[in-house]
C-alpha cells in the first residue's frame, strides 16, 4: 500500500514502539506507587514530559497529558475561567471539529460564539478580533496549521491584540508540531493542543500546554494526577511513546521537512501539468507535507475509492461523516464553490514516502474513470 494520509494519522515509528515495549509488559506499575516499580514508571512519565515540553519550548510543568488532541482542546476551552461580562469566544472558520464543536457547545452554555472568517487562501481576517468589543472578549482559538489545506495561520500576529484585550489565546497545534518549528512562547499563546499520533507516536495520547498564568478547571476530576487537572491513572506506555516521538520529531525536524517538501514539489509539479487541476491555498505558506487539490469534474470520494483500488490511501479532505456528499467545511469557509470543493482530494506525505510512490500516484490519477459530475 502507498500511504498518503499522514494528517489523518501516522504509522508508529519503530523506535517509538521499542521505547514503549517495556512499559507494556515488564514495567506495569502505577506511577503513583511509592515502591520501586511505581517510581520507575513515574520517572518514565517525567522523561516524556520533558521531551514533549522541549518540542514546543516550555517547562515540563506546563505539559498536561490527555487522551489526545480532542480532549486537550475540550479541557482548554471548557476549563478556562470566565470573567463576568467576558463571554465572547472566537474561533477560526477552518478549525478542526474538536475546536468548532466544543465552541458551538459552549455557545449554547453561557458563552457567545463567533467565527473569524477566512479569505480564499484560508487566512483569517486580520482585523476581525480588533473589531470585537474588547471588554467582552473571553478567548480566541486559532489553529496553527490546517489539517486539510496545510495553511499556516498567523497566530503570533494575533497574539498581541488578544493580549491587549486581556483575553486568552488557545492554539491547536496538532498538525503543526513535528512538521514546522513550534515555539509556545514565541507564538504568545496561553494554551496549546498537541497530539501524539500525528508525529509517529501512539494513538490515544496528547497534551495540553498550559501557561503558568492560566488557572484551569479540570475536565476530568479524579485522583489528582497531572497537577489535579486530569484525573486518571496515566497511560504510561502511550505517554512514553509520545515523549519518544516528540524527541525524534525535534531532532529530525529539518531532515523530515526536506524529505516531504521535495516530494510535495514533485507532486505539485505533476498536478500542475493536469488540465482542470486546482491546488487549494497554493500561494500561501503551508505545511511541507500537505497538498489539497481538486480535479475538474471529479468527485473527491470517487477519486479516493479509485485510488484505493490501486492500493493508494488518500483522503477526500471532506468531513463528510454522514456520507451525504457535503463539501468540506474548510473549503466552504474559504469561499470555494461547492462544485469545486466536492472534488477535493488531500495528500499528506510522510517519512516513509518515496519519489517513486509520487510517480505512481500521478500515473494513477491519469487513469481515473470518467468524471462523475460536471
Ligand atoms: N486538531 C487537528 C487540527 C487535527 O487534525 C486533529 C486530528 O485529526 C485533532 C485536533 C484531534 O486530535 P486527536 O485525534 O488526538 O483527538
Amino acid at each position: 500500500m502507498i500511504y498518503l494520509d499522514h494528517n489523518a494519522t501516522t504509522p508508529l515509528d519503530a523506535r517509538v514502539g521499542d521505547a514503549m515495549q517495556p512499559y507494556l509488559e515488564r514495567f506495569y506499575g502505577n506511577p503513583s506507587g511509592l515502591y520501586r516499580l511505581g517510581r520507575l514508571c513515574r520517572s518514565a512519565v517525567d522523561t516524556a514530559r520533558e521531551q514533549v515540553a522541549a518540542l514546543v519550548g516550555v517547562e515540563p510543568s506546563a505539559v498536561i497529558f490527555t487522551s489526545g488532541g480532542t480532549e486537550a482542546t475540550n479541557m482548554a476551552l471548557k476549563g478556562l475561567p470566565v470573567t463576568a461580562g467576558r463571554r465572547l469566544l472566537l474561533t477560526g472558520a477552518t478549525e478542526h471539529p474538536s475546536v468548532s464543536e466544543t465552541a458551538a457547545f459552549l455557545g449554547g452554555h453561557g458563552l457567545v460564539h463567533r467565527v473569524i472568517p477566512v479569505d480564499e487562501q484560508g487566512l483569517p481576517d486580520p482585523v476581525f478580533v480588533e473589531r470585537q468589543p474588547g471588554t467582552e472578549l473571553h478567548c480566541v482559538s486559532l489553529m496553527l496549521a490546517n489539517n486539510e489545506t496545510g495553511v499556516i495561520h498567523p497566530v503570533a500576529e494575533l497574539a498581541d491584540s488578544v493580549r491587549q484585550r486581556s483575553a486568552w489565546l488557545h492554539c491547536d497545534a496538532v498538525q503543526a508540531a513535528g512538521k514546522i518549528p513550534v515555539d509556545f512562547k514565541a507564538l504568545g499563546v496561553d494554551l496549546m493542543t498537541l497530539s501524539s499520533h500525528k508525529i509517529y507516536g501512539p494513538k490515544g495520547v496528547g497534551a495540553l500546554i498550559v501557561d503558568r498564568a492560566v488557572t484551569l478547571q479540570p475536565l476530568l476530576h479524579g485522583g489528582g494526577q497531572e497537577q489535579g487537572l486530569r484525573g486518571g491513572t496515566e497511560a504510561v506506555a502511550a505517554i512514553v511513546g509520545f515523549g519518544k516521538a516528540a524527541e525524534l520529531a525535534r531532532y529530525e525536524l529539518e531532515a523530515r521537512t526536506r524529505h516531504v517538501l521535495a516530494l510535495r514539489q514533485q507532486l505539485e509539479a505533476g498536478l500542475r501539468q493536469k488540465t482542470g487541476c486546482r491546488i487549494f491555498a497554493a500561494s500561501t505558506p503551508r505545511l511541507p507535507n500537505t497538498v489539497q487539490f481538486a480535479l475538474e469534474g471529479y468527485d473527491g470520494e470517487t477519486v479516493v475509492m479509485a485510488l484505493d483500488r490501486k492500493g493508494i490511501a488518500v483522503s477526500s479532505g471532506s468531513a463528510c461523516a454522514s456520507g451525504a456528499g457535503e463539501p468540506s467545511p474548510v473549503l466552504t469557509a474559504m469561499g470555494i464553490p461547492a462544485g469545486v470543493a466536492r472534488g477535493a482530494v488531500r495528500i499528506s506525505l510522510g517519512q516513509g514516502n518515496t519519489p517513486d510512490e509520487i510517480g505512481q500516484l500521478l500515473d494513477a490519477l491519469e487513469t481515473l474513470p470518467t468524471p462523475t459530475f460536471v
